[in-house]
């Protein structure tokens, strides 16, 4: 799941706190993944892929809030799975606004109009609806019919309740520019606004044939931005962020920026790509090679252009180069002309494959876990027996 922002957050302070502190890698958005399990199964998911014993695991509601206040992100993205499925998420979802923290609630909307009693708005809360496109896109791209209506309607509900909503939109390859443009338009009319990002290429999807590599990607953005020309479509995303989708400026990725922490720890290196995991969100910063890391350095970033890698970067480019970042805003999206230059790829590291391996050992601490509550309990019986 995507998650939006950066326009209308107030983390331009955190920012430029972060730089006069003179920090070199610094959060700014926790990715918060409390439970794998949904009740969707989209073609372009990665996340979901797990056997049952791992999809039935949750983090409880204080793992959620001590994972906040060891990570220290003014923001707060809660993907999943679904998390409206969690039995705590109202709980977890107050804990986090009463620490002042902006939490975005990232929704396939199937639970959210039974569930909006669980919530009270907040300009701390923001609910992110995933819808993908226009109803027969969106329905296909979640392999469900119906769900467009569904999360249609509960937008409408939770506006109606006063909540702040957004839909985040996965782009994938074969989506014509046109109907992208049609989607944004009809997020103007429904009064939202959008983050949108291209698919992140992750190996354990189902469906690997419709990723955007960097080239589609630069070159569908362009094409969007220029039918967008004149529309007022509300993106919540840093406008160098857009320039970058565009292909007019050249990024590394900073996988530090939205670190994800999910049952299995903290996720090595981004929220995208599981290559192991540390007990302490300052193990994962202190440990993490990120050296080895990002496009044109390993093999499964070359495509990546994913916000929650890229938004970081733009967002510190944006305090670093504020004229540049005007510039843009002025200017508006460059859509034709030479692009800004690619970045090599001819030694990138090939890619490593330990997910089985993850998922093996994950499954032995949860059988260990389960045998020691067991005997716990058999000790606990024996003795007040006695
Ligand atoms: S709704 Fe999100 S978590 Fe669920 S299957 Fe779709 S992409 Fe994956
Ligand atoms: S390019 Fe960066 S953000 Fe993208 S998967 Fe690689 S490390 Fe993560």
């Amino acid at each position: 799941m995507a998650i939006p922002f950066f326009k209308e957050m107030r983390i331009g302070g955190y920012l430029i706190k972060q730089k006069l502190l003179g920090r070199k890698r610094y959060p700014l958005v926790l990715m918060l993944e409390p439970l794998f399990r949904c009740n969707l199964a989209c073609v372009g998911c990665g996340k979901i892929d797990y056997p049952d014993a791992i999809l039935n695991r949750r983090m409880t509601a204080q793992e959620c809030w001590d994972a906040a206040d060891e990570c220290g992100a003014p923001m707060v993205a809660i993907p999943g799975g679904e998390p409206l499925i969690h039995k705590e998420i109202g709980e977890i979802v107050r804990g986090l606004v009463a620490r002042k923290k902006f939490v975005s609630l990232c929704t396939n909307a199937l639970l959210l109009e039974k569930k909006l009693d669980l919530f009270e708005p907040s300009p701390y809360l923001f609910f992110s609806v995933h819808l993908d496109g226009l109803k027969d896109h969106h329905d296909k791209a979640v392999s469900q019919k119906g769900v467009f209506d569904r999360a249609v309607s509960a937008i409408k509900a939770a506006k109606a309740r006063g909540f702040t909503v957004n839909v985040n939109a996965t782009i994938f390859d074969g989506h014509p520019a046109e109907e992208i443009a049609k989607f944004l338009d009809f997020t103007t009319e429904l009064g939202v606004g959008v983050s949108m990002s291209p698919g992140y290429a992750y190996e354990r999807a189902p469906d690997q044939e419709h990723f955007l590599n960097r080239t589609k990607t630069k070159k569908l953005f362009r094409d969007v931005f220029a039918l967008g020309k004149g529309k007022k479509w509300n993106f919540m995303h840093s406008g160098l962020f857009l320039d970058f989708l565009a292909g007019n400026q050249e990024y590394e990725c900073t996988p530090w920026g939205m670190p994800a922490r999910n049952i299995f720890g903290w996720q090595k290196p981004c929220y995208l790509l599981g290559e192991g995991y540390a007990k302490t969100f300052k193990e994962l910063m202190d440990t993490t090679d990120w050296e080895t890391y990002g496009t044109g350095k390993y093999e499964k970033c070359a495509d990546c252009m994913a916000h929650c890698g890229y938004e970081p970067t733009a967002a510190t480019a944006a305090i670093n180069n504020p004229l540049k970042a005007m510039w843009v805003a002025l200017r508006g999206i460059k859509t034709t002309g030479p692009m800004a230059p690619e970045i090599d790829m001819s030694k990138q590291r090939p890619a490593q494959y330990i997910f089985a391996e993850q998922v093996q050992k994950k499954l032995s601490d949860i059988r260990r876990d389960e045998a020691e509550a067991a005997a716990a309990k058999q000790q606990q019986k024996a003795s007040t027996a006695a």
